[in-house]
């Protein structure tokens, strides 16, 4: 089948709305429509090119050479199953779907062990090829496509491993369930799971866009009594009240005399890092802000060509302060998402205040410029028909 889709041609490229052919879904894989997708900053690292190994990184670490271009976009999504392959059991036509751009196998070692977060099926992620039988079902003229975590969401339909499906509760509206799928899950796994908030943290939160704002509201659930939000953008700093922080400051270096300040001297328990774009220098700074004994936890991505951090390291030693990467905030798919639905359903998680704006598919250019700008708390593609 034809459908539309943004897809990006290389570095520094303006997205670009193309008619894309799509095969029908075989073995374990499903065909979605889709409903909404949501805009994430990682969608425009592609364009930046953060997420590209420059040639000194891949010498010192044996990455190779990416080859990701012409790319689908969007990595986070919900839509409705239209048709299945062979030998689909989670899903049926006409079920509602979360995306997750994970597609946890559920068998390999770290999914039985609760981490699917990093799944041995990850290292299908950048690839053309399909994770079930390894053939190609998305095309441009004669060029197979990737999909940007072997979603794609920014068309209008997707041809996925049906691991990349969750099947979500008929009341949960698309937006929602979108929104779930990669920020939300991220920010509130990164301050809940990853860096183990407990009752009476102090917590801050570095960098409260789609992704911060769920740390915010995931240590608060989980009893830190002071939430610090720092955003340069004053929009943001405002609105990161809704979700549930106490104080706010634009920058570390403000942030660092409040944090002294409202804990006596001890400073912050976690600190938690989900900036757009992680820069280096930030990272000395957090552990700074960080008491004896915390934990800071980093889930922005950092370009590649700052591949150097400044790091204190007798401090940490000395401090015994514990410096963590988290992907997905360290939750699964399979579990957060119905779990975080469910709450968002009880009242108990703010989806709806997320979205700043709309857009159609055909405005993803404009959509990307307001990411960029930080106009957008989270920006969504409404996709026409659903
Ligand atoms: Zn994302
Ligand atoms: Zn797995």
């Amino acid at each position: 089948m034809k459908c539309r889709a943004a897809v990006i041609r290389g570095v520094g490229q303006d997205w670009e709305i193309s008619e894309i052919e799509l095969d029908p879904p075989r073995a374990g894989e499903v065909l979605v429509r889709m409903a909404v997708a949501g805009i994430c900053h990682s969608d425009d690292h592609l364009y930046t090119g953060d997420v590209l190994p420059t040639a000194e990184v891949r010498a010192a670490t044996g990455i190779p050479e990416p080859d990701w271009f012409p790319m689908i976009g969007g990595h986070e999504g919900a839509g409705v199953i239209e048709e299945v392959g062979p030998g689909v059991t989670t899903v049926r036509p006409g079920d509602r779907v979360a995306m997750s751009f994970i597609p946890a196998c559920g068998d390999c070692r770290f999914c039985v062990n609760g981490q699917s977060y990093i799944c041995d099926a990850g290292a299908s992620l950048f690839s053309r090829e399909m994770p079930t039988d390894g053939t190609c079902r998305r095309h441009l003229g004669d060029e197979n496509l990737m999909a940007y975590g072997q979603l794609g969401t920014f068309a209008e339909y997707a041809v996925l491993t049906e691991r990349s499906v969750i099947k979500i509760d008929d009341a949960v509206p698309f937006h929602a369930a979108s929104l779930v799928s990669c920020g939300v899950s991220t920010g509130w796994g990164s301050a809940t799971v990853t860096a183990g908030t407990q009752p009476g943290d102090t917590v801050v939160v570095i960098g409260t866009g789609g992704v911060g704002m769920n740390a915010l509201q995931g240590a608060r659930a989980a009893g830190a009594k002071y939430v610090v939000a720092v955003d340069p953008v004053e929009y943001k700093r405002d609105s990161a009240k809704i979700f549930g922080a106490t104080h706010a400051a634009a920058s570390a270096e403000e942030a660092t005399p409040l944090v002294s300040d409202i804990t006596a001297g001890v400073m912050a328990d976690r600190v938690v890092l989900t900036p757009g774009v992680l820069h280096v220098e930030l990272i000395p700074m957090a552990m700074r802000l960080l008491r004896k004994g915390g934990t800071c936890v980093v889930t922005g991505i950092t370009p590649y060509t700052e591949a150097m951090v400044p790091l204190v390291l007798q401090e940490m030693v000395l401090s015994a302060k514990q410096l963590k990467g988290a992907l997905y905030g360290g939750m699964n798919p399979r579990t957060s998402v119905p779990l975080l639905l469910s709450m968002y359903q009880a009242g108990a998680v703010k989806l709806d205040e997320l979205v700043t704006r709309h857009y159609q598919l055909d405005e993803i250019n404009e959509a990307m410029t307001d990411l960029r700008e930080g106009r957008n708390i989270r920006g969504v593609i409404d996709f026409a028909g659903v």
